[in-house]
């Protein structure tokens, strides 16, 4: 079976005095091992964006930056970073255009949050002032399971993981609150976080995860390879 080419996004930033595209390599390298072909798409605008999906299999959604709080109609938290308008656009545009196609899409970290706010959902714009939790969902440690997940049983995520009970990664300090109707919050931490979310719709796969699969691929636990491999399982039907 010839590897299928899938669309993964990428922010910019000034990097030695150049603004240049940037993505984390361990998203390419989780997508190669799949027996994918990453293509990084930049933010583009959103009437051109919509045409690299002509020429790929599937989506990834990647993390990054906050997104900004007034495109889910709410005041911006002092916490929130500095946000990245053309990269919102370009995002919540390909969302969009993944589910009219049907496109098999895999939604990472701010991914999660890019679906929640491209259909109507909200989010939890700084867990540690927002929530009472004992957890830290923003340590230093990128590759460290650090917090459980308990995921739904009759979820197509529990499919993928062959169990219901995870321990994963956690970067982030916001999360999908309101949730976007046409989708199903499939994966808890303990203190309520919504750490996965997945489409209702039997149209459309789209998976969404708050934590950094892509930097546990070589972790004991097969749970993220599975995740990877179920996406490129996906891709491949199409
Ligand atoms: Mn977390």
């Amino acid at each position: 079976m010839n590897p299928r080419p899938v669309a993964v996004t990428a922010t910019t930033e000034i990097i030695r005095g150049l603004p240049r595209v940037r993505l984390n390599e361990a998203y390419t390298n989780a997508l190669a091992c799949a027996g994918l072909i990453p293509l990084i798409v930049p933010p583009l605008p959103p009437d051109l964006v919509t045409s690299v999906l002509d020429a790929v299999a599937g989506l990834v959604l990647t993390g990054g930056e906050d997104i900004d709080a007034r495109l889910y109609h709410a005041t911006p938290h002092a916490s929130n970073g500095p946000v990245h308008a053309a990269r919102d656009a370009a995002e919540l545009t390909l969302a969009r255009a993944a589910r009219d196609r049907g496109m098999p899409t895999l939604a990472i970290c701010r991914g999660i949050q890019v679906v929640n706010v491209a259909f109507g959902g909200t989010l939890v714009q700084d867990i540690p002032s927002e929530v009472r939790t004992e957890i830290n969902h923003d340590p230093k440690a990128r590759t460290t399971r650090v917090h459980a997940v308990d995921i739904t049983p009759t979820s197509a995520l529990a499919r993928v993981f062959d169990t219901t009970h995870l321990t994963v990664n956690s970067s982030h300090h916001q999360s999908v609150d309101r949730v976007a109707a046409g989708f199903t919050v499939t994966g808890r931490a303990p203190d309520g976080v919504v750490e996965a979310m997945e489409s209702a719709d039997p149209r459309w796969w789209m998976l969404g995860v708050q934590w950094h699969p892509e930097e546990l691929i070589e972790t004991p636990e097969d749970w993220d390879r599975r995740l990877f491999a179920a996406f490129a399982a996906r891709c491949a039907a199409r």
